[in-house]
This record gives structure tokens, C-alpha cells and sequence, in this order.
């Protein structure tokens, strides 16, 4: 299905002219020409994507993204006017995706939303992890030894699904801070330790296996084999 894009733009022509664009590149485009409709049209139907001009009329970009965070993580490119630095900063702080400075080239446009777009599609999901014994179905969110349920907490499943998708390939302790915790840390990494402590207690030591490996200063590595 196409990705659904709102754009709020007041200037008729502009709007007009980046819609047939975007229709072109098989986009669905709805648009807003003041915030408030904006705001109306976003409480309404879902969209995947919002070009939001900062100067509108009724309510301006700002406030609507403002209201629009409240309840929604949909991804927002700001289209601010030229040099504009401090509607730049400040849309980037009340949770804008990226902006666009007005002129723009329309190839420059699509390329941000295309990758608006990508950070917000999860990657499709394989069901089933394996790694020697262990199953885990990644839908229902369950992981099996042989036939034992085993209860991981929600942070331990997904550590552990992070270095099952990485099977065979060590996965440094940063990489897990920022797939697992979704944070850039500059030192915390013991964290990361902990959690795979608890994880070995649950696995390793209870199945009596050999399944998270320790690879000295880089990080972990799960392996098919036992050893
Ligand atoms: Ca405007």
C-alpha cells in the first residue's frame, strides 16, 4: 500500500505542485491549506507521513506539531523558510523528523521522505529465531528450551532477539545499548552485562548449554554449535 502523506501548506501553488509530484512517486496526498484543518485531518484518518510548513495560518507548524506530539509519533518534515535556523532547532526539539528549507528541490523533498518513511517501517520480522535448542516466536513473543517455556522479562527477550537475528555474528554491547534500549550511551555498557547475566541464568545455566559467548572487549556473540 502507498504511504499516506498530509501536507499542511498554506501556499496553494506550492501545495499544488508537491502533490502532483508526490502522486507521481505513487503517494496518497491529502491537503491542508492552515493548521487547524491540519490538525483536524491528523485527528481523523491515519497518515504515515507530514509535510508541515511553520507559517500558517489559524494555528502555525509549531503548534501543530506541539498538539500533534501529544498522541502521535507519525514522522514530520517541518518546511521552514530559508535561514530560518531557530524554526529549524525548534521543530527539531518539539519532536520534527527533519526539515526541508524552502525553496527545495522536489528530488531533495522525496529523498527525506523516503527516508522518513524507512526509519519508521519496522523491517519485516522473522517468526521463528533458532540457536541450538532455543526456539523463540517472535509473534508471540514466547521462548522455548526443547519443550520448557522459559519467562524472560520483556528486556531480556529482546536482547536476546537482537543477538538471535545476529546468529553467528558478534554483536558489540553499543549496538545492543542502541537496538535493545534505544539509547546512544558513551560508557554505560555494563548494563548491558547485566542483562546478559540474567539471561545466561535462564538459559545457559538451567538448559546446562553453551549459548551466549563472550568475545573480550567487542561484545556477544550467539552460535549454533555447542562450544
Ligand atoms: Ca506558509
Amino acid at each position: 500500500m502507498s504511504a499516506r502523506i498530509l501536507l499542511v501548506e498554506d501556499e496553494e501553488k506550492l501545495a499544488r505542485f508537491v502533490e502532483l509530484e508526490l502522486q507521481y512517486e505513487g503517494y496518497q496526498v491529502t491537503k491542508a491549506f492552515d493548521g487547524r484543518r491540519g490538525l483536524e485531518l491528523l485527528s481523523a484518518q491515519p497518515f504515515d507521513l507530514v509535510l508541515l510548513d511553520i507559517m500558517l495560518p489559524e494555528i502555525n507548524g509549531m503548534e501543530v506539531l506541539r498538539r500533534l506530539r501529544r498522541t502521535s509519533s507519525v514522522p514530520v518534515i517541518m518546511l521552514t523558510a530559508r535561514d530560518a535556523v531557530t524554526d529549524k532547532v525548534a521543530g527539531l526539539d518539539l519532536g520534527a523528523d527533519d526539515y526541508v528549507t524552502k525553496p527545495f528541490a522536489i528530488e531533495e523533498l522525496l529523498a527525506r521522505i523516503r527516508t522518513a518513511l524507512r526509519k519508521h517501517t519496522p523491517a519485516q520480522e522473522e517468526d521463528i529465531l533458532t540457536a541450538q535448542s532455543v526456539k523463540m516466536d517472535v509473534r508471540r513473543r514466547t521462548v522455548t528450551v526443547g519443550d520448557t517455556p522459559v519467562e524472560l522479562t520483556k528486556r531480556e527477550f529482546d536482547l536476546l532477539k537482537c543477538l538471535l537475528e545476529n546468529k553467528d555474528i558478534v554483536v558489540t554491547r553499543e549496538q545492543l545499548l542502541e537496538n535493545v534500549w534505544d539509547v546512544h550511551f558513551d560508557g554505560g555498557t555494563n548494563t548491558v552485562d547485566v542483562y546478559i547475566r540474567f539471561l545466561r541464568g535462564k538459559l545457559d545455566d538451567v538448559f546446562g548449554m553453551k549459548l551466549i559467548h563472550t568475545v573480550r572487549g567487542v561484545g556477544y556473540v550467539i552460535k549454533d554449535e555447542d562450544k
